[in-house]
């Protein structure tokens, strides 16, 4: 793992690259560890029957218990928030600020809207009784899973690891976090932070790699939640069909941007740029390849080279990251073909950090079309038609966004009806996934179930409907021989 040495408190870059090997402590545990967080197959084995124990002793379900609990993470964040700047800063060179933005403060305003709606959430919720039930009410009781497992991505590791936890939380569960490997720092320092301040049987970070994450998913839960790649994703899935778990899995895709004739070019291409290269493109809704009218293709490349040169991207300016590790750094770069780069396409290994790149001309044969993107690579694909375009798009696998740019509401309709994907913006992109009253989640390779405020409460709920039937009066109706007339009556009923 490469880690960087300085601090980042003065925003300054970097860079001293350190190497160290990252290790699998399944069988043996790491004794330089400074958490002991590490654990063997039957330690995994004993902390999830703990956490079953606990769960059914009942501690978990009662709202104070769930608002206590809550409040204590987000106490806890709070009072270390300068540990997790520096340590995602060591990761991959993350500032402060761009950390808030992309982490912290969504985390935060799902943990304030958890504790701030707990009440209400948790409530039955009434819903209409049809005649035959009469007199009778109907109503859905939200019921706790059980124990999950959420194992977080590493791209935005406090916010895709801890928003599902906060999730599990509020339905009242028992929680087995298990956090992505590759950002090391950010990785030890949930799992200090939680194991010192959480009971195990309640909430525990295991560390680890995949064999730690086998051996997690050896075990049996209730509910499992992933986010990462689809290749992981169904190794996830398939050890959860033995036991029926319930899963939730937000996984990736090529996410596409349409520019159709009409688009307001300026603000458009502002727009996406602006979500294309946080977290340097690193980000499972960033617009990983553009389709643009051929009347404006020109004035679209022109545009996007004036926003990046206006952003003036580095890590020195806290507004760029570096690529997670060298193999990421090398599938990136990889996909860069030098004819086609119209802006761009400097790189530096060591630093592992790639230019802002636009690649124009680019077919779906070229390389950057083979697999996600998930760096700093923008390509445009030129087209004629919207016909030509939606059949570009549904020739790969259902994205876990799409976007489109278009004043035209024929148009409009017309993606949002023809074109699958798991969330969308229509004249901007990324933004739909800070709007808590939007569910996040994708469909078919991109994932499935989804989440983020109430959303998340009911991804790990059963909503559990009720009918309740008073008993002062019971019809004969569906007792005893039916005759047609009896029939006729049941059915208008
Ligand atoms: P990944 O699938 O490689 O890893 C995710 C988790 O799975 C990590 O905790 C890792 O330790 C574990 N893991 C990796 N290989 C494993 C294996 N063979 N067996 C068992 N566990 C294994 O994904 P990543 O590289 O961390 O993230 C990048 C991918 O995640 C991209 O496809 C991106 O689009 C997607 N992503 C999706 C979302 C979302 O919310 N939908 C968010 C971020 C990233």
């Amino acid at each position: 793992m490469n880690t960087l040495t300085e601090n980042p408190a003065n925003g300054q870059s970097v860079l001293s690259v350190v190497n160290s090997q990252p290790h699998s402590t399944l069988k043996e545990k790491d004794v330089n560890s400074p958490t002991e967080t590490t654990m063997t197959e039957q330690e995994i084995q004993q902390l999830v029957e703990s956490q079953r124990q606990y769960f059914r002793s009942g501690a978990t379900l009662s709202v104070e218990f769930r608002l206590q609990q809550l409040k204590k993470l987000r106490d806890l964040l709070h009072s270390h928030e300068d540990e997790l700047y520096a340590a995602i800063y060591k990761d991959f060179g993350k500032s402060k600020h761009h950390t808030q933005l992309t982490e912290t403060y969504p985390l935060f305003e799902e943990l304030e809207m958890a504790i701030k709606n707990l009440r209400k959430w948790t409530k039955p919720r009434k819903v209409k009784t049809n005649l035959l039930n009469q007199p009778g009410k109907s109503f859905i009781v939200a019921e706790p899973l059980g124990v999950t497992l959420v194992i977080g991505a590493w791209n935005f590791p406090y916010n895709l690891s801890l928003t599902p936890v906060v999730g599990s939380m509020v339905a009242g569960n028992t929680t087995v976090l298990k956090p992505s490997e590759l950002p090391a720092e950010t990785s030890h320092l949930m799992a200090k932070l939680i194991n010192e301040n959480f009971e195990p049987s309640y909430l525990h970070v295991v560390e680890g790699e995949i064999p730690e994450t086998m051996a997690l998913l050896n075990q049996r839960y209730d509910k499992i939640f992933f986010t990462g790649s689809p290749q992981v994703g169904k190794i996830v899935n398939k050890a959860a069909a033995p036991h029926l778990t319930n899963v939730t899995l937000e996984l990736g895709g090529k996410n596409p941007a349409i520019f159709a004739e009409d688009a307001s070019v300026d603000v458009g291409v502002k727009r996406l740029i602006w979500a294309k290269f946080i977290n340097s493109g690193q980000l499972c809704l960033s617009p990983d390849y553009v389709l643009v009218h051929k009347s404006i293709k020109d004035r679209v490349l022109e545009r996007m080279v004036n926003e990046i040169k206006k952003h003036n991207y580095s890590v020195e300016n806290g507004n760029f990251v570096r690529l997670i590790n060298e193999r990421n750094f090398d599938r990136v770069a990889a996909m860069i073909d030098p004819e086609k780069v119209y802006y761009g396409g400097e790189m530096n290994r060591e630093e592992r950090v790639i230019e802002p790149t636009v690649m124009h001309n680019v077919t779906v044969d070229d390389a950057v079309m083979q697999d996600e993107v998930f760096g700093p690579i923008i390509s445009v694909i030129e087209f004629e038609t919207l016909d030509e375009a939606f059949d570009i798009v549904k020739s790969f696998e259902k994205p876990l966004a799409g976007y489109l740019f278009s004043n035209d509401q024929a148009t409009k309709d017309r993606f949002l009806a023809e074109i699958p994907f798991g969330s969308g913006a229509i004249n901007d992109a990324v933004m739909q996934n800070t709007n808590t009253n939007l569910p996040f989640g994708g469909v078919g390779n991109s994932g499935m179930g989804r989440y983020h405020g109430e959303y998340s409460f009911e991804c790990f709920s059963h909503m559990k409907p009720v009918l309740e039937k008073a008993n002062w009066i019971e019809l004969d109706l569906k007792y005893y021989g039916h005759s047609d007339r009896q029939m006729n009556l049941i059915r208008k009923l």
